[in-house]
């Protein structure tokens, strides 16, 4: 008999969300739901209630918490409606629930995920925005309140799972000399730098080989994405930047290695589909299925490995030293980069006018220490008001 998992969903409707949810609906024995939260996509959680029955729902929107309310009431169905940021930190932090996948895109997510923390859940975070905005406190967070933090990124959770056992930080004392990071590059990895300046939104967003949510996938093919889990990597596995190495690995078949003082490289391979960093944290310490089909070498064939290259990829450099400047710059670089992937899907800006955008916001704000998740918070306000002035003085 396995012991029941009570998990909150913390951005069920996103695509991590989904997926979290595909893996529950394959072990009723093994997870029960008892709270799903969205931003306002009413018809996506009624259809995720009707199916998992969960004691709550919230709503960040308070409009469409009355229309899910009603719905619900109309079906006969006993979910209880909440609305309001105060209401996602609430059922993060319930007593009933023992995990909470974090999975809300964005500094949106910060909140809720540090509630998860204060409250010692086992917090299974996709939310790396958490990490990269606020890495030092919610670290001590989580050691502070004996909470469990497992990796869902697809790239740490392979670091995670090709670390020691009981892995504590100590590079040395592991024998650990690297983390390889592995990329896929994205769409325009190959493309002429020239041609960078006229690609649209739907381009940006149709990635080679994973299918994510429109920020990420923007992110993605800036590799901003790639900054943010440098920044990631650093907090939660106490990696030095110089020992993280990025590897453009065009096939993401290998999801990322750890490098050893011996020679040895451990890596963690796979087909790219999230259902497997999420199985492995969901059913951890145990083994689950996920439903993702085996990995057949054969038809996999070539492993490609390529260095980066920071000219066509600013964001990345950027990322670098937002880290090396540390304090409150991660989160301007992360607040900047919101704005300016926003912005480029709105189409109110180029695809090469983000990495201006960040450059422009992280030399106008002054670097300050951050000791309080209200100082991080401001730094974000303060990046969000600095891109959007360098955005209408783009006109
Ligand atoms: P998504 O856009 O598909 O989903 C986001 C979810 O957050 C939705 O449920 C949405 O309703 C909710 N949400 C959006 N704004 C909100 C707000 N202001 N307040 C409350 N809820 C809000 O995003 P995703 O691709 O699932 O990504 C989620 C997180 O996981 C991100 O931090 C991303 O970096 C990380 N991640 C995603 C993938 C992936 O494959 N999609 C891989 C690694 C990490
Ligand atoms: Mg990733």
């Amino acid at each position: 008999m396995n012991t029941i998992r009570h998990l909150t969903i913390l951005g069920s409707t996103g695509s991590i969300g989904e997926s979290t949810l595909d893996v529950v609906a394959r072990h009723p024995d093994r997870f029960k739901v008892v709270a799903l939260t969205a931003n306002n996509n009413v018809e996506k959680i009624l259809a995720q209630c009707r199916n998992f029955s969960p004691r709550y729902a919230v709503m960040l929107n308070e409009t469409s918490a009355e229309q899910l309310a009603k719905a619900l009431n109309v079906e006969g169905l006993d979910t209880e409606v909440l609305s309001g940021v105060e209401s996602l930190e609430k059922v993060a932090a319930l007593p009933e629930v023992d995990a909470v996948m974090a999975a809300i895109v964005g500094a949106a997510g910060i909140r809720p995920t540090f509630a998860a923390a204060r409250s010692g859940k086992l917090v299974l975070l996709a939310n790396k925005e958490s990490l990269v905005m606020a890495g030092r406190i919610f670290m001590e967070l989580i050691k502070e309140n004996g909470a469990t933090l497992l990796p869902i990124d697809s790239e740490h959770n392979a670091i995670y799972q090709s670390l020691p056992h009981q892995f504590n930080g100590d590079f040395p004392t592991a024998g650990v000399s690297h983390i390889l990071l592995t990329a896929s590059g994205g769409p325009f990895r190959d493309a002429p730098v020239a041609s960078l300046e006229q690609v649209t939104p739907a381009q940006a967003c149709a990635h080679p080989n994973w299918d994510m949510g429109r920020k990420i996938s923007v992110d993605s093919a800036t590799m901003m994405n790639k900054g943010l889990e440098v920044i990631e990597a650093h907090w939660l596995f106490n990696a030095a930047p110089e020992n993280i190495q990025v590897v453009i690995h065009p096939q993401s078949v290998i999801h990322s290695m750890v490098q050893y003082v011996d020679g040895s490289v451990i890596a963690q391979l796979g087909n790219p589909d999230m259902r497997t960093p999420i199985a492995h944290a969901m059913g951890y310490p145990e083994r689950i299925d996920s439903g993702v089909k085996p990995l057949d070498m054969f038809a996999v064939a070539h492993l490609d490995f390529e260095a980066p290259d920071f000219e066509r990829f600013p964001c990345l450099r950027l990322a670098y030293e937002a880290l090396a400047i540390g304090g409150n710059m991660p989160a301007i670089l992360n607040a900047a980069n919101e704005i300016a992937v926003e912005s480029f899907l709105n189409e109110k800006m180029s695809f090469t006018a983000i990495p201006s955008m960040i450059a422009h916001v992280m030399k106008t704000i002054q670097r300050e220490e951050i000791t309080t998740l209200d100082d991080v918070l401001m730094a974000d306000n303060a990046a969000r008001a600095a891109a959007h002035e360098w955005l209408v003085s783009l006109k």
